[in-house]
């Protein structure tokens, strides 16, 4: 069958406002199982299919990736299928939570929860060209369908061993569908699943509040999945450990080879993908456990230097014509030998923690694992290592008041005073299957003062930094081209998209680019001071 996946991760109505140079690991973990099953699936961006809907024409099946906060994105694509396309349709990714609305959308399918094992069973026993057999889906875990009217929820799929996990390639094949995977940061995924399988203290917009069992904070390790008022497990705001369990970690050998594909392919940016690259192999310390503790046992050096040993024998990541990052990591774990350890294949590339409040007492009743002073201290000793540490912080949550939001401006300015490069602020959105799916969203910055005072000062910071950037030179890749020849360039080892001068005809280029001004709050202005190589295949 030519199934079709449509790629709306991060898309929102339909176009990326930011981290506009991502490919997630979604689709291709999908197509990956759909190409081992002998089927032929196709990965598209939703900006493909919306500039010529009649692409989606050509296939029997679509498959939607998406997130929650993606739901318009989704439905415009699945008004697309059902005007110009045909057959059966199924959504899944972190949106799936919601099957009910997705259901009464017009979706056939929701896939709920890890998506591997689901898709590998409906390929197998229900999926053909004229539709689903829902009978054969009958208590299989991990659907949610409709029948006769009435919605089916058969439970969410349940956590992938690691072994399965393992088991399951990802598609190096279907990196060619993305349309600028040459010049794209490019997730591999190392770690699926989070640590903090705290629960957060404050009352829940349902009225359970914390019995203080202490349970999920001191249980032993399979004590801590559960929780006797049935709060989900992590920061009240992340659905992560909730929809993706504890973390497993894939085998050095699966994400060497992997990456050596992607790059066969062409591809010149990677980032190691885990909801704490320090989780890597901590798992296998405390296995057959499940790693429910986000402070204990400390960071598994050992395997983290030979994942990072093994990625360098790849001569174009040994050479830096590969940017190798990685993702988010938990400031609780950082200490001075890991930060060397990083330093030692990572120097000059972001790390990325989450702080979220500045407030250690609101930051407990948050769920948090990891409180504001380690923030400060990780950001410090990683700059000093000559790593970038980006900080993210959160407007709006849960339990903020002017006093939060006062030690947060002053958590923010800290971690910028003591190295971090990047200070980024979102506002709270309640996510389903979170502790905190009952809350309203956080109201914007002119309504509430406490925050606008975090939004203001995240704006001020970011500013900060983008002038902070005038003057210095990065290496980055020409992507597109704006008005009066002018490139879009992303850079290498990431940062804002840079406007560069008279360089539309280097598409395709790496070039070394002076910063010459900031333009907005996400793009600033440079001009080529060289031009390096060509990445872009021919
Ligand atoms: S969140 Fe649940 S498990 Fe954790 S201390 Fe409170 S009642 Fe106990």
């Amino acid at each position: 069958m030519n199934i079709l996946i449509v790629d709306c991760l991060a898309r929102e109505k339909g176009e990326r406002k930011s981290s506009l140079d991502v490919i997630g690991v979604g689709p291709r973990a999908i197509a990956g199982v759909l190409e081992a099953m002998r089927e032929e699936p196709s990965i598209k961006v939703f900006e493909e299919i919306r500039e010529d809907p009649w692409k989606i024409s050509q296939y029997d099946a679509l498959m939607i990736s998406a997130m929650s906060s993606d739901h318009i994105c989704a439905f415009r694509t699945l008004r697309y299928w059902q005007r110009y396309g045909g057959g059966p349709v199924i959504i899944g990714g972190p949106i799936g939570e919601e099957y009910e609305r997705l259901l009464a959308r017009g979706f056939d399918l929701v896939v709920v929860g890890e998506g591997e094992r689901p898709v590998e069973v409906l390929v197998e026993k229900a999926l053909d060209r004229d539709g689903i057999v829902f009978d054969e889906l009958r208590g299989e875990p991990g659907f949610a369908y409709r029948l006769q009217d009435r919605v089916v929820f058969n439970g969410r799929s349940p956590w992938h061993t690691r072994r399965m996990l393992d088991s399951y390639q990802h598609s190096v094949e279907r990196i060619t569908d993305y349309p600028l995977y040459w010049g794209a940061r490019v997730y591999v995924e190392v770690v699926r699943g989070c640590s903090n399988f705290y629960r957060p203290r404050i009352r829940l917009a349902d009225g359970r509040k914390c019995i203080d069992c202490d349970l999920c904070r001191s249980g032993s390790l399979r004590q801590r999945l559960g929780c006797p008022l049935d709060i989900p497990p992590g920061c009240g705001y992340c659905s992560v450990p909730g929809l993706y369990g504890p973390p497993r970690s894939k085998s050095i050998d699966r994400i060497y080879w992997e990456v050596k594909e992607l790059i066969d392919k062409g591809v010149t940016r990677i980032v190691l993908s885990a909801p704490d690259f320090l989780d890597y192999g901590r798992d296998w310390l405390v296995e057959p456990e499940p790693l429910t503790d986000p402070r204990n046992p400390p960071p598994n050096i050992e395997a983290l230097k030979r994942l990072l040993e093994t990625l360098w024998r790849i001569p174009e990541i040994a050479g830096g014509e590969v940017a190798v990052m990685v993702e988010n990591i938990k400031a609780n774990l950082v200490s001075e030998e890991i930060a060397r350890l990083l330093a030692e294949y990572l120097r000059g590339t972001p790390v990325h923690i989450g702080c979220e409040t500045g407030s250690r007492e609101h930051a407990i009743l948050l769920g948090r694992p990891v409180y504001p002073e380690e923030c400060i201290k990780a950001t410090r000793i990683l700059a000093s290592y000559g790593l970038r540490p980006y900080l993210y912080f959160i407007h709006g949550l849960p339990g903020q008041t002017l006093e939060t939001a006062e030690e947060t401006v002053r958590v923010m300015e800290e971690v910028f005073r003591v190295g971090a490069e990047k200070v980024t602020v979102y506002r709270f959105r309640p996510l389903p299957g979170t502790a905190f799916e009952g809350f309203p969203p956080g109201k914007p910055g002119v309504k509430d003062r406490a925050s606008r005072l975090i939004y203001e000062k995240g704006v001020e910071l970011n500013r900060r930094y983008k002038e902070q950037l005038v003057g210095k030179t990065l290496k980055a890749i020409i992507v597109g081209e704006r008005k009066r020849g002018e490139g879009v360039a992303y850079p290498f080892y990431h940062g804002p998209v840079v406007v560069v001068e008279n360089a539309s005809r280097y598409y395709g280029f790496l070039v070394e680019v002076e910063v010459t001004r900031v333009l907005s709050e996400r793009l600033v202005g440079g001009k080529i001071k060289r031009v390096l190589r060509r990445v872009k295949p021919f």
